[in-house]
């Protein structure tokens, strides 16, 4: 990972991890310190994310069509997958398990989003919008005197898999592995009431609240609606209201396997994060899809970062018992031993 602070682009996974901790974003991007994560579940994911890919690109509507070449594309990219299995059984049921997937992501919305694409022109759409891995980026304006080097704006990356066209809109669309970290954004469909709830409860020091996960998502989205708007400009695509959509390629919770019939099924959960993040009262005065409240905190936190501002300790109690059981640095993190010595002592 390289050290962010030292471009003046940041990422919005960079945001994530600063809202889990702090400490954590200093050493993992400021120092550079691989964590112990496992990667396998990315790895299997970017076989459908490029599966899915190529299967848009190919300008394919109908469904049979679709589902044959992201298939193909999907074994192309398996005969090179390495992961060590266990056994010929488990690697033969782990793709099994892809190739469910990726029938019910084509039955789901795989066709519609074709369609979208092909509706935004054959030209454009596959030249710019099919990644995976499309950059989008928003220029964050600073708040005045936050940080010491006297930057009044910052870069914010992020990236879609591909965007699509839905009637009037522009839809940007991201594989995640799993919907968890959204927490009850999946649940909602509206700003008002609890979702601004949570988010404000979140920075409040007088709340116990901690959801970086929720938290992170609506501030991705800001970043990533605004990205789609400037390439909505570029692309002269005309006034489409632009929507974001994320899509897990690896919640096994809706995954059936019939032994008998040697077959396996899943079904697929979409979450359209713009309708928790757009707030009316924003809206009703600009026409886009934004919120003042959550585009103000991502300044705050943008500016935070560029201070290094990394000591957790100011919400210690919140990041001990959320963020520290499942963080890769404990065993280098010198606030984190400190706090064992303490409780042990
Ligand atoms: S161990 Fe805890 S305090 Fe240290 S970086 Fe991880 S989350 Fe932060």
């Amino acid at each position: 990972m390289s050290d962010e602070l030292g471009t003046d682009e940041l990422t919005v996974d960079g945001l994530r991890t600063y809202l889990h901790c702090p400490r954590r974003y200093e050493l993992a991007s400021v120092h550079d310190l691989e964590g112990s994560d496992d990667d396998t579940v990315d790895d299997r994911i970017a076989l459908l994310r490029g599966a899915i890919c190529d299967a848009l690109r190919s300008g394919a509507t109908d469904r049979e069509r679709l589902d044959d070449v992201a298939r193909d594309r999907l074994a192309t990219y398996w005969a090179d997958y390495d992961e060590h299995f266990h056994s010929h059984t488990q690697r033969r049921h782990e793709r099994r398990a892809l190739e469910a997937t990726l029938a019910a992501y084509v039955e789901r919305v795989g066709t519609d989003h074709a369609a979208g694409l092909a509706q935004l022109g054959a030209d454009t759409a596959h030249g710019e919008l099919i990644g995976p891995d499309l950059p989008l980026s928003s220029t964050v304006s600073l708040p005045e005197a936050t940080v010491a080097d006297d930057a009044d704006a910052v870069t914010i990356g992020a990236t879609v898999d591909y965007v699509t066209g839905d009637g009037s809109s522009l839809v940007g669309v991201r594989f995640v592995p799993t919907l968890g970290s959204l927490g009850p954004l999946r649940y909602r469909s509206d700003w008002e009431g609890d979702v601004a709830t949570l988010f404000t409860d979140h920075f409040d020091p007088e709340s116990n609240a901690f959801e970086p996960g929720p938290v992170g998502a609506l501030l991705e989205t800001a970043v990533v609606l605004d990205g789609l708007r400037t390439l909505r400009d570029r692309l002269e695509l005309g006034d489409r209201t632009c929507c974001y959509l994320q899509i897990p390629l690896a919640d096994r919770s809706g995954l059936t396997v019939n032994w008998v019939r040697d077959t396996v099924e899943t079904s697929l959960e979409v979450a359209d994060l713009t309708e928790v993040y757009v707030d009316h009262h924003t809206f009703g005065m600009t026409h886009d899809h934004r919120n003042e409240t959550v585009d103000s905190r991502l300044a705050a936190v943008t500016a935070a970062l560029r201070s290094h501002s990394f000591d957790p300790t100011d919400r210690w109690d919140r990041i001990a018992e959320h963020a520290c059981p499942d963080c890769e640095y404990t065993v280098c993190c010198q606030d984190h031993i400190a706090a064992e010595v303490r409780f042990d002592g």
